[in-house]
């Protein structure tokens, strides 16, 4: 099949628009002129079940949907459209509700870029010891956007908030300076919109035997979801696959971090062909998602989704609480729901399912998940712990939360027993003091 994209631009020459009330399809300008819009063919023609509309998850996935946006936001961009106002007035409007939707959450931009040898290393974030994300440059755009996505001002057209690097060598460089690094984690973006040999260009450089200390090549991706031909009929599928079992043949894990939402996902005949073809080539496939009213807030989508991951041979690996950012009213879920849905999902499933962890919210002190909700001595608790940690002696020592229904995220919970402040709070302002003490590698 022939990849084809759809944008702002060219929706409305999808035959399946016309299904679409006028006010729906306005919307999907509306908010697509704030937020990132693009979906594709494949997600149109095989995911999207159109009799289902508005209220399928796929749909959901990536339409913008009227309520993406405040009320007033919406009437303010709405009213320049009517109003015949020209691109530059809709851009500048668009620019200063981006702003306030908190573009770069937990630090990403201000804490997690490493300094080596003097230099800003722009295309690497190096904030848990043992794993380096890259975002290589050309690998800063997906099949597809989630309407959700976390890194949704890299394809807004925010350029100035753009993270990403050419400099390949910088990072085997960096990686080899630093023995505590077992993994690298192509991320983006999807280092898979990239073609095979572009990629080879930057993994194949990471397998020669002077980084013995480097375990793991990890590949953050969506293709699975967004563009399984990538893996099956795709010009470059067989050199991609190749690639793979290069990296196997090195010695490394391959690890192939995919990002699956709703069980609808897995259920085309080339999706479940990709997956055969990648765990072929000895690659594993791990998988992750957020958790979003409106996609995937039922104790029955997420069971599902595991058994099947489990039945295709892949194994669950993270659910994730949504970031606070973008439209993230629109989709988020109090922590004490996620707990119960995550529970009663979890308590369903065989325990081959039961590999993954969650709910996980990935803020600035780490990794933190949400271990239930319990009452110590009168006092009704978040039970706490840290998967990562920005400092590892951090890592899975429980700490407790204030009990508060309407929490969505991290920065919502208070210290519970009337503490003024969680235990790491000293260590992680020392840290992360402006100005002079970002981390330094
Ligand atoms: C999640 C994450 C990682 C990887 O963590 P694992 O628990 O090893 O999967 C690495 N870096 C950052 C910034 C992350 O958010």
């Amino acid at each position: 099949m022939q990849y084809k994209a759809y944008t702002l631009h060219n929706f409305r020459n999808l035959p399946q628009i016309a299904k679409l009330s006028k006010e729906q399809q306005k919307s999907i300008e509306v908010v697509g002129s704030v937020l990132p819009f693009k979906t594709n063919n494949y997600v149109v023609e095989q995911l999207i079940d159109w009799s289902n509309i508005p209220n399928d998850p796929l749909f959901i996935t990536t339409f913008p949907q009227k309520e993406m946006l405040k009320p007033e936001d919406y009437k303010k961009i709405e009213a320049l459209y009517d109003s015949g106002a020209d691109s530059q007035a809709i851009k500048e409007a668009a620019n200063e509700i981006r702003l306030r939707l908190n573009p770069h959450p937990a630090g990403q931009l201000q804490y997690n870029m490493p300094i080596f040898e003097g230099e800003k290393l722009f295309g690497i974030q190096h904030k848990y010891s043992e794993t380096v994300l890259f975002f290589a440059a050309q690998a800063q755009i997906c099949h597809a956007i989630c309407t959700f996505c976390f890194r949704w001002p890299q394809f807004a057209g925010m350029e100035e908030l753009k993270i990403s690097t050419r400099e390949i060598e910088l990072l085997a460089h960096y990686v080899k300076a630093h023995p505590e690094i077992t993994d690298v984690l192509f991320t983006g973006g999807d280092p898979l919109i990239m073609k095979a040999e572009l990629l080879a260009g930057y993994i194949e450089p990471l397998l020669s035997k002077d980084i013995p200390h480097l375990r793991t090549i990890r590949i953050g991706t969506r293709a699975l979801t967004y563009w399984p031909y990538k893996f099956v009929t795709d010009n470059d599928a067989d050199i991609l696959l190749n690639l793979f079992k290069k990296v196997r043949k090195s010695g490394k894990h391959l690890a192939f971090m995919a990002h699956f939402n709703h069980p609808v996902e897995l259920e085309t005949d080339v999706v479940k062909e990709a997956i055969g073809k990648i765990l072929e080539t000895g690659a594993m496939i791990r998988t992750q998602s957020p958790i979003l009213r409106h996609i995937n807030d039922s104790s029955e989508s997420w069971a599902e989704l595991w058994r099947r991951q489990v039945a295709l041979n892949c194994i669950p690996y993270y659910m994730f609480v949504a970031r606070d950012t973008g439209p993230q009213e629109y989709f988020h879920i109090p922590l004490a729901e996620i707990w119960q849905i995550f529970r009663k999902a979890y308590n369903s499933v065989s325990g081959l399912c039961r590999t993954v962890r969650g709910p996980v919210m990935s803020c600035l002190p780490g990794k933190v998940q949400v271990l239930g909700v319990a009452e110590v001595r009168g006092e009704k608790v978040f039970v706490l712990r840290m998967i990562q940690g920005r400092n590892s002696d951090w890592v899975h020592r429980p700490f407790f939360a204030a009990y508060d229904e309407n929490a969505a995220w991290f920065d919502d919970l208070k210290p519970a027993f009337g503490e003024e402040k969680f235990f790491f709070q000293d260590e992680l302002d020392s840290i992360l003091m402006p100005g002079e003490k970002e981390p330094v590698y």
